[in-house]
């Protein structure tokens, strides 16, 4: 841990509990958070989970310093919407590859969106499509994995309503809803008996369907009770987070986070599939769920329609009639804490646009030596289970270098608008002022820096050297 860093604590969902980080490898922590479907364009509900664990990805590294910090974000290619049209659209080539040219767009789509929210990269960003069959580099595959499950008599053969199937026995866990809180027999009382049939318990999940004919599948082969069984399917959602997240970060690992809503099933069986694959008494020992940031007091999601794309937020005039700055969106969200709810409105971008513009302008005033010790206050929110919002209280009595390193912690930036005003304008603007300086009229002077900075100009004053001339440079601040 880096030297005078506070202790980090996280709230672990395992344990519904907040508790002091200890990482298994302090030269190596290791996070997973479950990444997009990549079928269609990200909304700004989706963008909440990737602003957060990318403020916990910053925090991690300048606690244990940024080459000592793995984070794995995968990309859910394998999806039956994206497979049906992989194969409408591109019958001729191997399913890989035509799901590749299927989601290249919105994967690329992704990516953009998210740098400008001033998100940095996952280490790794791993695509379920490469890790369904036996790999060449022996990394953990999820064929591989339903084996080692079926070997450890934790997954059994069942014929379902649409095919043959390879489902996980939840009974043979002892301990199965730990996260969720869920037992085995509530789940039995929700039952549809009829479609459930070939379970042998209705929470029983899938790890291997069978496809008919037509519909696209890998050609994959299990062991079950000494004989062998040909199933050309498509793997259950849940085993891909498991096989990428053994393939990066082991079997046993730091984080593994994502919203609320993947709490149950997806991070349940996740934690079922791993632990019992590997023999394993945890999966990951801290589990992290962001709230869902909500339109009206409903969770945004597409199936409710209530959602605004990110692109949509950044690029037309949509949301409350106008286009609003990456970075906007960024302090609007980190405005309230991870786990409460945020409910989206005009008034809050409003807000966080103000704050930005406040910080902007102090950022050119007072001390610009960046004194880790002024910080310390904002930093002790952040290591206390990522209190953004009293970091950002903090930061209203900041300026300077200190502010600089807060923002920075956050991964926030002084909005850069179109720069409406050319170089050439900024030039004259510049020359007017030297003027003002000449003139000593200094208020004047300053209000128009602070104008400019507001507008994401930052002024430089200096003198020339060899004329000793007063001279301003000028630059955008990002
Ligand atoms: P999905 O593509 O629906 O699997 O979601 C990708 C990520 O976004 C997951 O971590 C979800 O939990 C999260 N997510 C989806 N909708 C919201 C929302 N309205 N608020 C916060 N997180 C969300
Ligand atoms: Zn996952």
């Amino acid at each position: 841990m880096a030297q005078g860093s506070p202790e980090l604590t996280l709230y672990n969902t395992l344990t519904r509990s907040k508790e002091a980080f200890a990482p298994i490898d302090p030269e190596n922590v290791r996070m997973y958070v479950c990444g997009p479907t990549v079928y269609d364009f990200a909304h700004i509900g989706n963008a909440r989970p990737v602003i957060v664990f990318d403020v916990l990805y910053r925090l991690l590294r300048h606690v244990y310093g940024a080459d000592h910090v793995t984070y794995v974000r995968n990309i859910t290619d394998v999806d039956d919407k994206i497979n049906a049209r992989a194969l409408r659209d591109y019958p001729g080539l191997p399913l890989n590859e035509a799901i590749r040219k299927v989601t290249e767009k919105t994967a690329n789509q992704f990516h953009e969106d998210v740098a400008a929210l001033g998100c940095l990269q996952p280490t790794v960003e791993p695509r379920a499509t490469e890790f369904v069959l036996a790999r060449k580099d022996g990394k953990p595959d999820m064929v591989s994995m339903i084996q080692s499950l079926i070997d450890r008599g934790h997954a059994y053969e069942a014929k379902g309503e649409s095919g043959r199937e390879i489902l996980f026995d939840t009974t043979s866990m002892t301990d199965y809803g730990q996260l969720s809180k869920r037992n085995l027999d509530e789940q039995q009382a929700g039952a549809r008996i009829a479609v459930e049939a070939h379970k042998k318990h209705p929470a029983d999940f899938v790890l291997w369907k069978e496809s008919s004919a037509d519909e696209p599948g890998w050609e994959a082969s299990f062991r079950v009770e000494g004989a062998e069984v040909a199933i050309r399917g498509r793997p259950g959602w849940h085993i891909e987070c498991s096989a990428m997240s053994a393939a990066y970060l082991g079997e046993v690992f730091d984080i593994h986070g994502g919203g609320l809503d993947l709490i149950f099933p997806h991070h349940e069986n996740e934690i079922a599939q791993s632990r019992c694959a590997h023999g394993s008494r945890v999966m990951a020992n801290v589990w992290m769920h962001n709230g869902f940031l909500q339109v009206e007091g409903r969770k945004m999601s597409k199936s409710e329609g209530n959602f605004v794309t990110i692109h949509e937020l950044l690029h037309t005039e949509k949301f409350g009639g106008r286009k609003w700055p990456g970075e906007v969106l960024r302090l609007a969200m980190l405005m309230t804490h991870y786990r409460e709810p945020i409910d989206f409105s005009v008034k809050r971008l409003e807000e966080a646009e103000a704050v930005l513009t406040k910080f902007a302008r102090r950022l050119g005033e007072g001390d610009q030596s960046e004194n880790a010790e002024v910080v310390a206050d904002a930093f002790s929110c952040l290591t206390d289970d990522l209190n953004t919002p009293d970091a950002i209280r903090h930061m209203h009595g900041m300026s300077g270098g200190a502010l600089r390193l807060a923002m920075d912690a956050m991964g926030l930036r002084p909005v850069v608008h179109d720069v409406s005003v050319g170089a050439d304008t900024i030039a004259e603007i510049v020359s007017n002022r030297l003027a003002l300086i000449r003139e000593k009229n200094w208020a004047e002077a300053d209000k128009i820096r602070d104008e400019l900075l507001g507008q994401g100009i930052q002024l430089k004053d200096g003198k020339d050297p060899e004329t000793g001339e007063r001279v301003t440079t000028w630059e955008v601040v990002r």
